[in-house]
């Protein structure tokens, strides 16, 4: 290669995205910003599990998270009436879809299903008016290549209409998950970043999961970053397990075996909305949030 005029060797410059361009500028000031933060609560009424917690944001489900059953609208005024209440509030809402959902399976009797039940709950999460629907990237059967994972998550986000964001999380445990370290991410945004609506997928990082998956928190946002060019939604979890135990077991912030100091620099440096889905209730999210607001 030709040294360039200053002398450096030419490199090429690896296009940014839009989203990337949007989370640098935000990461940049993300001291001077309010934390736009919430706890996982109840559906019923996500405005008062925020009030309840001090927050400005809400996460629920939409039905039973570990069944196919749903998407179930519980708030009393109905999908429209949450949407107006949450925007007259000032209330941000983040739909979580359900566990039982995994897009990459070689299983066909959940594979399929899981698309469908995706994109019902994509277009249920708009109704609301959500910010954005959190999925876990899923696994493959133990004994299948990881790339059968990847091939189907690029089949479904081509079929999927996509009317808000879909924000992929990393999971904990699996030697076989599409998103427990960051090569497995790597290989999955590859896979998924021709297909049309690419745009709006975007990436959720849960710190527990992280840790108990092998990776350390220290640079992580940077390190994720430079895969996914954007990260939409933290969410700050402690571990009760330790570090690559593969174990997804929530704990109350600076309970567990994340470094508290470490957690705090992936939420000031990730410039983005959190979401707290530790133990302890309202109580407990409360004082969470409380404690993040005093570090970040
Ligand atoms: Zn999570």
């Amino acid at each position: 290669m030709l040294p360039t005029p200053d002398g450096r060797a030419g490199r090429a410059e690896r296009p940014r995205l839009a989203g990337q361009e949007l989370s640098v500028a935000l990461a940049r000031v993300g001291a001077m910003t309010t934390l736009v933060i919430g706890g996982h609560g109840e559906q019923a009424d996500p405005l008062a599990e925020a009030r309840a917690r001090s927050a400005t944001l809400a996460q629920f489900f939409l039905g039973d998270p570990q069944g196919w059953k749903g998407p179930e609208f519980a708030y009393a005024g109905g999908a429209a009436g949450l949407r107006a209440d949450a925007e007259a509030a000032g209330i941000a809402l983040v739909v979580h879809a359900p566990y039982v959902l995994n897009v990459a399976t070689s299983n066909n009797r959940i594979r399929i299903p899981s698309r469908k039940f995706l994109q019902q709950h994509l277009h249920a999460a708009a109704e609301v008016g959500a910010v954005g629907l959190v999925v876990h990237a899923g696994h493959v059967l133990k004994a299948d290549d990881p790339q059968i994972g990847f091939d189907n998550w690029r089949k479904c986000i081509e079929r999927l209409e996509l009317p808000v964001p879909l924000l992929i999380e990393n999971t904990a445990g699996g030697d076989n998950a599409m998103a427990r370290r960051l090569e497995r991410v790597a290989r999955l945004w590859d896979a998924i970043g021709g297909a049309p609506g690419a745009d709006q997928v975007g990436f959720c990082l849960d710190t527990c999961h992280a840790h108990a998956g092998g990776e350390e928190l220290v640079g992580l946002v940077e390190r994720v970053r430079s895969i996914t060019g954007r990260i939409d939604l933290v969410h700050a979890n402690d571990s009760r397990d330790g570090f690559d135990s593969g174990a997804d077991r929530h704990a109350s912030l600076g309970d567990g075996f994340v470094p508290p100091e470490a957690l705090v620099e992936v939420v000031r440096t990730a410039g983005c909305p959190v979401v707290v889905e530790t133990p302890g209730g309202r109580e407990g999210q409360a004082a969470d949030i409380a404690w993040l607001r005093e570090q970040v």
